[in-house]
């Protein structure tokens, strides 16, 4: 086999950030994805944590992300009639504890920024790549595509995705019972509609809305030109495979939210039938036992979901938890490289453990935090939003411990009162890194 070169599957993200991540590393890679853009317009907004910020800052896309993002404000409680509860300061909280702001995005400028930092993203990100096949060798794997095409590398990542298709691929490979046989390993106990609105006159930019009814919640995320909407409602747990894409839902299934006021000016029903785009998902939920197998490894949404991705202003950790993973799977590959340019299965399996078991502690508090946290606002009694904050309290911690990326300095980092636990590693560049810068 010649240079080691990663096969990243997905250019969601987390496939993007991984990406960025490598190219920093000196790590060869490709990123294919399925679809015909790798920026595609989504039906909702993506909101991110300070720490995550951070990592942008560290990666050098601070900049670039402040001037699409939107810094997120006040959050506004309101019973289901309409009465304002209480006005949080959470967001401001989270800055002065972490030193960085929490942030919405629009999808697809989002990975426009991410595509611009990535140095030769139109020939290292090919696009109408679908996986069909992987097979793996003693030194190495081969990727099929649908248009009859294939690309060789050494690993192969799944960043593909709840429905990951790398991960059928390990599931086939490994032995029986390793891996869920359900086609969802996951399962919901909440399921809700996401859509998108021209903002409204009285909807501020930046602030989050949420309005409260017994085992459902309202969310409004609010942008200067829009509001992002999303809804939680309690169902009977079920795995089966939901797409969070535009998909019809009918007026008379989602009746009882019309009347529902989002603030005094406007109700639930003038913003759907206003909305360019949106549809019904399940909030998905859980962490898979196996991250990897034999050459194959996974990260993001494929092998971890945070259903309630952005319930309070300590949430929005689907896509956060994904980052961190893509952070330190990158910091785990760089110290096998380091030791060996052409590292063995073995040498690759134990850095694949050594990224599965610095993640999945993170990865199902995330969960279990994010889970009791919307238990909390949507209880029978009315929502709990003081416990829920204590609940919230428990995400600080996790966001404190995030990874950075291990080889590169970062010497104007911000800090807030609660101190990053990580930083890079005074001897992060080995020579091995500086050979292949
Ligand atoms: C309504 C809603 C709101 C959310 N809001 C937030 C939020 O505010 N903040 C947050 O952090 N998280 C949020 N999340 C979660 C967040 O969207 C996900 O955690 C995040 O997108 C996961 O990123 P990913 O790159 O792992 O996967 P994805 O974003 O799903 O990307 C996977 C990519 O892989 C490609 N792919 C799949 N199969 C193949 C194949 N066979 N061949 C080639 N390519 C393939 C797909 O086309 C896709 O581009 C939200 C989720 C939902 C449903």
């Amino acid at each position: 086999m010649g240079q080691f070169k990663v096969i990243v599957v997905g250019a969601g993200p987390v496939g993007l950030i991984l990406a960025i991540a490598l190219q920093k590393s000196g790590i060869d890679f490709v990123v294919v994805e399925q679809r015909k853009h790798a920026a595609p317009p989504t039906a909702f907004g993506i909101f991110l944590w300070p720490h995550i910020l951070r990592i942008f800052h560290q990666l050098g896309l601070y900049e670039d992300m402040q001037s699409i993002g939107l810094v997120m404000t006040e959050l506004l409680n309101r019973s289901s009639t309409g009465e304002q509860l209480e006005i949080s300061n959470g967001f401001e909280l989270l800055e002065f504890a972490h030193g960085y702001p929490t942030m919405l995005f629009d999808r697809k400028s989002f990975a426009e920024v991410l595509l611009k930092h990535l140095k030769g993203s139109d020939q290292l990100v090919k696009t109408s790549k679908r996986v069909t096949n992987i097979s793996t060798r003693k030194d190495g794997v081969t990727v099929d595509f649908a248009d009859g095409t294939s690309e060789d590398g050494s690993i192969v990542v799944g960043a593909d995705g709840v429905w990951s298709t790398v991960r059928d691929f390990m599931r086939e490979k490994a032995p029986p019972g390793l891996f869920s046989e359900d086609s969802n390993p996951f399962s919901a106990p909440y399921q809700g509609l996401f859509f998108r609105v021209p903002r409204p006159e009285s909807l501020k930019p930046g602030q989050t809305v949420y309005v409260h009814q017994p085992h459902r919640q309202l969310m409004a995320l609010v942008t200067d030109t829009e509001a992002h909407m999303t809804t939680y409602e309690r169902i009977p747990n079920v795995s089966e495979r939901t797409n969070f894409s535009p998909n019809n839902v009918s007026d008379e299934d989602i009746k009882y939210w019309f009347d529902v006021p989002v603030n005094e000016q406007v109700t639930f029903k003038d913003l759907w039938d206003n909305k360019t785009i949106g549809g019904m998902v399940n909030h998905d939920e859980g962490v898979i036992p196996w991250w990897h197998w034999d050459r194959l490894v996974l990260v993001g949404d494929s092998v971890h979901k945070v259903e309630c991705s952005v319930m309070s202003p300590f949430r929005g950790a689907g896509g956060c938890c994904g980052i961190e993973g893509a952070i330190s799977l990158v910091n785990k590959l760089n110290r096998v490289l380091s030791s060996n340019p052409d590292p063995s299965r073995q040498d690759l399996s134990g850095a694949f453990t050594a990224y599965q078991a610095e993640r999945e502690p993170a990865a199902r508090l995330w969960v279990n935090v994010s889970r009791i946290d919307i238990d909390l606002y949507t209880s029978k009694a009315g929502p709990a939003s003081k416990a829920a904050t204590f609940a919230d309290g428990r995400a600080i911690p996790i966001a404190a411990n995030s990874p950075v990326l291990d080889i590169l300095p970062f010497p104007d980092e911000k800090e807030g009162v609660v101190p990053w636990k990580r930083h890079p590693k005074a001897d992060g560049q080995s020579k091995g890194v500086k050979a292949r810068l």
